[in-house]
């Protein structure tokens, strides 16, 4: 048997269980949790808003974990290696995973933690073994994790946005995967504008590399801020994490001519899009999810350089994961915060 934190009812703490070790087929391993992030997406699928599993139901889709048993099949890994998990779970065979998109995969038969498999929040778990990606032994537990999700979201934003050296980037919304990105932009020699609903972010995105922070909670109109924090200009890329009517708003209308907005976060909302100003400007409007299975290699690459600086700020055991989601579901928590599950 294993503790799990279990989803037993939407708008329901998870109800902390032992419950039977999984067995892995032939083609999967069998991984012990090491580190285990959470995110927006957890406080979703607790609330059944957006991803509805089948109940009951263990969350959790940034693992970190050693593989302690492999499947007859299974040739690539062995017991004791170190992985991280991608959490689409693809194909193969598709036109999409072919060409290196397996977030776009057409056959999808699930995704670790959020539909269909379960996932880190659990002393065990099986794995398909295509999904695993090694860990360079410089990367802490709880940085490869987080690299999942947060990190694998924004380096494929950022190949997304195709961000030059020199250009002025608006990151709006500097969560987990905002600050990220606020880092990478800093990387690719881009002048980096941050922007956040949250004050107490200001310092924060500064540790990230920002050259300035705007609290958009103090501008009754972002855009014009904006604006003139460019010289009138605009920016030649804004990537807006947050999705909202008001971020992708002032966000379109942030950009300089030939500027790229760049869509990571979403919600329900919608926002008009002028035909006239997108054609005679020559704007572009680009969607981005997630990343593409490579990307896990170069995040976990950057960050055993030194070139990422950790997010992770908060460390929960399993135990406390109800604590956990409070923490992050009351805002203001920095980075990431990431369950541990040995010391
Ligand atoms: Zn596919």
């Amino acid at each position: 048997m294993m503790k799990a934190a279990v989803l037993q009812q939407f708008g329901q703490p998870l109800a902390l269980a032992d419950v039977a070790v999984p067995t892995p087929a032939a083609d999967e391993v069998l991984l012990q949790t090491q580190a285990c992030g959470i995110d927006g997406t957890d406080l979703k699928l607790c609330a059944g808003f957006g991803y509805t599993p089948q109940l009951p139901f263990i969350m959790g889709h940034e693992i970190a974990g050693i593989v302690r048993a492999v499947g007859s099949g299974v040739t690539d890994f062995a017991p004791g290696d170190r992985v991280i998990v991608y959490n689409f779970l693809f194909c193969g065979r598709c036109v999409y995973c072919l060409t290196q998109r397996e977030q776009l995969c057409l056959n999808m038969r699930g995704v670790m933690g959020v539909l269909q498999r379960h996932g880190g929040y659990a002393e065990y778990v099986a794995v398909p073994a295509q999904q695993l990606v090694p860990i360079p032994p410089s990367v802490a537990w709880e940085d490869a994790a987080v690299c999942c999700d947060a990190l694998l979201t924004a380096i494929h934003a950022l190949e997304r946005s195709r961000l030059r050296l020199g250009e002025t980037v608006i990151v709006i919304g500097v969560g987990g995967v905002g600050s990220v990105l606020v880092q990478l932009a800093r990387l690719a020699g881009a002048q980096v504008i941050a922007v956040d609903h949250d004050a107490r972010r200001a310092d924060w995105a500064a540790e990230n590399g920002a050259h300035v922070f705007v609290d958009s909670s103090a501008e009754p109109d972002l855009a014009q801020k904006l604006r003139a924090l460019t010289d009138g200009l605009g920016a030649a890329c804004v990537i807006d994490v947050v999705g909202k009517q008001a971020t992708m708003h002032a966000a379109f209308n942030s950009l300089q001519r030939a500027g790229r907005l760049v869509i990571v976060g979403y919600t329900p909302d919608h926002f008009p899009v002028p035909g006239k100003q997108l054609a005679q400007n020559e704007l572009e409007i680009i969607g981005t999810r997630a990343g593409r299975r490579s990307d896990l290699s170069a995040a976990l690459n950057l960050l055993a350089a030194g070139q990422l600086k950790s997010i992770v700020r908060y460390r929960y055991p399993l135990a406390a994961v109800n604590e956990a989601l409070a923490h992050l579901r009351a805002g203001g928590a920095l980075g990431r915060i990431v369950l541990t599950y040995h010391a």
